[in-house]
């Protein structure tokens, strides 16, 4: 039968079409006018009636021999991991005079800090993470990207081995090895299970994105499982039972998530089951959130209270079976077992093993984690950076540089120092050597030349070696590493990429400060972390922040904060718009239960 009305609407679908068409190439004729421009291409997507602008970056083959000559003299940049370090790396690195190529097992980055978001549906998978493809476009070439895993970094040969863990059936090779002249390893760490018993095998962790959607479909599964017609009532509460094992920021996360999932949503569609649910949450110190401010660990542990969250401190975890977790009580050395329906494992993080075994064959195998120096370099390496979660960075004491830096002082070579010359290296000092400055904070110094004060406090004119020793000497127990965060990942990329953008400058024109053993200057300035604080979600819309000075804000204002920057830290506006959709939908509808 002929519709007349679906007709028209046909027709001037066709006629829009043909506009487009039209317009279409139009533009592609105006933009192949322009060699070597990036080209526009526009969809109109006429049903949705919504426009989609698909840029796509097309660099221009190398067609002469000085271009080919160009592309051989770049500097082979290795990069291993598409995690926080390496996409805050790869974003703003100019690839001007780098041939750079990416090698991961996932071609996408994930915005951790909502990973326990995901597990209960409050924002969905997709939501969190970016195609790497995405990141890595550039206007002026190409960043390669290949989806494997390295297995083996050779260091003597500038070698990396890689292999595809693709496991499809599909034709071809799996593994290729990449030679590098620089390597950048943002290889990110593993979860930590201390060799505990049954662990790999029966407990969840929550790293990767998968790890989260699998937590979500289990807690679902065990609601289905405790309805069952059959079920004694001891049964149906030992499947409801949730146990999750650390209480760092992300188990404190993933357990209020938890329970508001529970009791927000999950109660309304098993009613039958409300009472037989339980959630308990094993630290091994004695208090949850012991990184943070001691406000936040106690509101923590009071809100978990008033929630029913059983928080048992003091334990330690010795083993896991499908059945139970077996904890021991430190204080008492009483062996406690758990019946559970579901584990979280959440202890925190270690080395991987590619990574140990580069550390053997570089002679830090006797360390824990890979050592950098401040500028990111690995110790023992001229070639090769490490940024985020795989490495620490091994800030120099100024206890042992004491003596050059006196001498170095010491212009007159006197043996003594008087202030002119100690205020003509503070800057130096200060920038080398960072706990310098912490120093000064922790004791309230408003100057570095109070230092010199005699233990009176007077102000000294001048001080001899040992003088000036006994005035540095507690300046290095300010030291400490930096956590394994998103924040600090981030901005040793951001670093990293500058001092690569900078190097032929900086080569002549150095920037960094004065080297105190040696002559002349360091090419760029060392490293230096900024905290914006932390955060830490505790559900029901509550959350606790610590900011900077020593600043704690606890409760529902600070989740709308919590709410604004995390919307704001998103790496794409394509994310940001899924995400804060996401909290919107969860507002109005709650989450979904499907076990999907
Ligand atoms: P990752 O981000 O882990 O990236 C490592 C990359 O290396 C990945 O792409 C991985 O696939 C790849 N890789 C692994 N092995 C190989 C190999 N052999 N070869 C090549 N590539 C490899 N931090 C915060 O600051 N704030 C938060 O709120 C926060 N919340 C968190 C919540 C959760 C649930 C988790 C798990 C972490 C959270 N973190 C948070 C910590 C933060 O995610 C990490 O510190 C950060 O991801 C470290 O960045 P990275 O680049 O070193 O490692
Ligand atoms: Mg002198």
């Amino acid at each position: 039968m002929h519709h007349p009305e679906k007709r028209s609407h046909n027709t001037s679908n066709l006629h829009c079409q043909c506009h487009v068409m039209r317009l279409f190439s139009l533009l592609n004729k105006a933009f192949n006018g322009i060699p070597s421009s990036s080209k526009l291409l526009l969809v109109f997507s006429l049903s949705g009636g919504g426009l989609v602008a698909y840029s796509e970056s097309q660099s221009t083959s190398a067609t002469n021999n000085t271009e080919v000559e160009r592309l051989a003299n770049k500097k082979k940049v290795v990069v291993l991991g598409t995690g926080w370090a390496s996409a805050s790396f790869l974003k703003d690195l100019d690839i001007s005079s780098y041939d750079v190529r990416v090698v991961s097992p996932r071609n996408y980055f994930a915005f951790t800090p909502l990973l326990p978001s995901v597990t209960c549906g409050t924002v969905e998978a997709r939501s969190i993470v970016e195609p790497i493809r995405n990141i890595v476009k550039k206007k002026n070439g190409e960043i390669q990207f290949w989806e494997a895993e390295c297995t083996k970094i050779d260091a003597a040969n500038k070698k990396v081995f890689c292999h595809s863990n693709i496991d499809a059936n599909l034709v071809g090779k799996k593994e290729f090895s990449l030679d590098y002249d620089y390597l950048v390893i943002a290889t990110g760490a593993e979860v930590n299970t201390f060799n505990t018993p049954g662990v790999v095998e029966h407990c969840h962790f929550l790293k990767e994105v998968e790890d989260a959607q699998k937590i979500r479909t289990s807690v679902i599964d065990c609601f289905e499982q405790a309805i069952l017609p059959e079920l004694t009532e001891e049964e149906r509460r030992i499947n409801l039972h949730f146990v999750i094992v650390g209480g760092g920021p992300t188990g404190v996360e993933f357990a209020a998530e938890l329970h508001d999932f529970i009791y927000e949503d999950l109660v309304k569609l098993y009613p039958m089951v409300r009472d037989l649910v339980s959630i308990t949450l094993i630290q091994s110190g004695d208090h949850i959130l012991n990184t943070y401010d001691s406000r936040i660990s106690s509101f923590a542990e009071q809100k978990f209270a008033r929630d029913g969250i059983d928080v048992r401190t003091g334990c330690r975890v010795l083993s896991v079976t499908d059945k139970e977790v077996n904890m021991k009580i430190k204080s008492t050395g009483e062996y406690v077992p758990l019946p559970h329906g579901m584990v979280v494992w959440s202890t925190g993080v270690t080395t991987r093993p590619v990574v140990k075994d580069f550390m053997e064959q570089i002679g830090q195998g006797k360390r824990r984690v890979l050592a950098t120096n401040e500028w990111l370099r690995v110790k023992g390496r001229e070639d090769v950076y490490a940024i985020g979660d795989c490495a620490t960075i091994d800030q120099r004491k100024v206890m042992e540089d004491i003596a050059a830096i006196f001498k170095a002082a010491d212009k007159d070579n006197s043996g003594i120092l008087n202030v002119e010359e100690f205020q003509d290296i503070i800057d130096d000092i200060l920038i080398r050597y960072p706990q310098v400055d912490l120093h000064l904070q922790s004791e309230h110094l408003s100057s570095v030349t109070d230092l010199l004060n005699d233990p009176e406090g007077n102000a000294m004119k001048e001080v001899d070696i040992e003088r000036f020793k006994s005035a540095l000497s507690h300046v290095d127990s300010q030291l400490k590493s930096l956590p394994a965060t998103a924040q600090v990942a981030a901005q040793q990329g951001t670093y990293l990429s500058r001092c690569f953008n900078r190097w032929e400058k900086c080569k002549t024109q150095p920037e960094g400060p004065r080297r105190f053993k040696g002559s002349g200057r360091y090419e760029f300035l060392p490293f230096r972390y900024k905290h914006f604080g932390q955060f830490a979600p505790l559900g029901g819309e509550q959350a606790a922040a610590e900011l900077p000075g020593d600043w704690v804000s606890v409760g529902r204002s600070t989740q709308w904060l919590w709410y604004s920057v995390y919307a704001s830290k998103q790496v794409s506006w394509r994310t940001r718009v899924l995400v804060i959709s996401d909290w919107t939908r969860r507002f109005i509808f709650g989450r979904d239960s499907s076990g999907i």
